[in-house]
């Protein structure tokens, strides 16, 4: 049975689905693989690389999808090629589902297809599959480099005969996977770092990394809704949003760095700094907004530009981060698919020359989360 790894379209996206690593493991599973030619050329994986590892290469796309049982991806499949699927065919990738306009095409094709964000998180099982968790991760990192790169001063304090040079300061909104990880990284650089989120359970988590905690005020009824929602984000009331706006607005006058990562899944990034703020900002400041790609948590930000406000204040759209990461990022990704591939498999039963068998099935509390279209039909509840 055959696993495809299609190419993205690098102009847009450096990572692979699978690496010359995840091929070898897939094989140990028993499966064959067939990767699209350059698929893993922007991760730094040669296509020599995959045929060391027991992999065939395909010219074309179209011929990895005619081949393959199963189509791994990075990002949806190109209009152009869901034309090639065939009904039983597997799709696995982040196919962002709640934005995706192919999924009427896939129900019609008969393609049962897996949106990997749609993972139960809290599964103690399936954790070893959240690429949500391994993305943001790296992403919160590398939103810390790409600032420092931005600023014009350093994020260390140093003491110099010329004169003290003071600790930037930098203040994280959203306080999730990627934003605990460019807590501990402006850290590490010697920042003095401020952070927020809705959650008011991430507040123990900002103070052990030595943040300091920006506390909004919330109503009793708010901290009982906070708490009923399983760690998750919830909607905020107005009162609440414009207390938040407050607080981050007198932050921000104060900051040197702003990096935005809060997200709503299945829905527009709520806008956490406003025009007005922006404007009370110092210039030479720089807000790396990682929600750009989903609307935005600033205002005035571009997805994959970087904007200079009139007042000096440099605004970078950074809407997908991870595809700077391409190696690492890959690497965790492919690792990702391969748990979840692994739960696809059909029991061995007693004989053991039985060939390689799927079993999917909806009623399993993973494959029923992701599954997005399946036999024939969208599954996927509207938000
Ligand atoms: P995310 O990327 O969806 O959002 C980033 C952060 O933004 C979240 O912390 C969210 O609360 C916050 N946010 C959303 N709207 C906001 C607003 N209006 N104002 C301020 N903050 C706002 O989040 P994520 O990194 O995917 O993590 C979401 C939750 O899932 C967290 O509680 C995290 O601890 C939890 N999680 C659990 C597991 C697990 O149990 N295995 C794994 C990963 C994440």
């Amino acid at each position: 049975m055959k696993i495809g790894v299609i190419s993205a379209d690098i102009t847009s996206e450096s990572r692979v689905a699978i690496t010359p690593d995840a091929v070898k493991k897939l094989r140990k599973l028993g499966f064959e693989v067939v990767i699209q030619s350059g698929a893993g050329q922007a991760a730094y994986y040669a296509d020599e690389l995959y045929q060391a590892a027991g992999a065939d290469i395909a010219s074309s796309r179209t011929e990895v999808i005619t081949q393959s049982k199963i189509i791994t991806t990075v990002n949806d499949l190109p209009a152009e090629a869901t034309e090639s699927l065939s009904s039983g065919q597997i799709v696995i990738g982040m196919l962002d589902p709640y934005r995706n306009t192919q999924l009427d095409t896939y129900a019609a094709k008969g393609a049962t297809v897996f949106a990997m964000e749609l993972l139960p998180r809290t599964l103690s099982r399936a954790q070893n599959m959240d690429v949500l968790s391994s993305q943001a991760n790296l992403a919160g990192y590398k939103a810390v480099l790409l600032a420092a790169n931005e600023y014009s001063r350093p994020f260390p304090m140093f003491m110099t005969s010329a004169g003290t040079v003071k600790p930037a300061k930098v203040v994280i909104l959203g306080v999730g996977v990627a934003g605990l990880q460019a807590i501990a990284t402006a850290k590490r650089l010697g920042a003095v770092v401020e952070a927020s989120d809705l959650r008011p359970t991430a507040r123990e988590q900002v103070e052990s990394l030595g943040g300091k905690w920006l506390d909004v005020p919330m109503s009793a009824e708010e901290a009982e809704t906070a708490k009923s929602t399983g760690g998750y984000a919830w909607t905020p009331s107005e009162q609440y949003v414009k207390d938040q706006a407050a607080v981050v607005d007198k932050a921000l006058s104060n900051a040197d760095i702003v990096i935005t990562t809060a997200q709503i899944p299945g829905r527009n990034a709520p806008r956490l700094v406003h025009g007005a703020t922006l404007a009370k900002m110092k210039a030479g400041s720089v807000l790396i907004d990682m929600a750009a790609g989903t609307g935005g948590n600033v205002e005035g930000s571009v997805p994959n530009e970087t904007i200079t406000t009139d007042n000096g204040v440099r605004i970078v759209g950074a809407a997908n981060i991870p595809s700077m990461l391409a190696a690492q990022s890959s690497d965790l990704y492919a690792n990702n698919l391969v748990n979840f591939i692994t739960t696809l498999i059909a029991p061995a039963g007693d004989d053991a020359s039985a060939s390689l068998a799927l079993n999917v099935d909806m009623e399993d509390e993973i494959q029923g989360a992701l599954a997005v279209t399946h036999d024939s039909q969208v599954r996927l509840a509207k938000r």
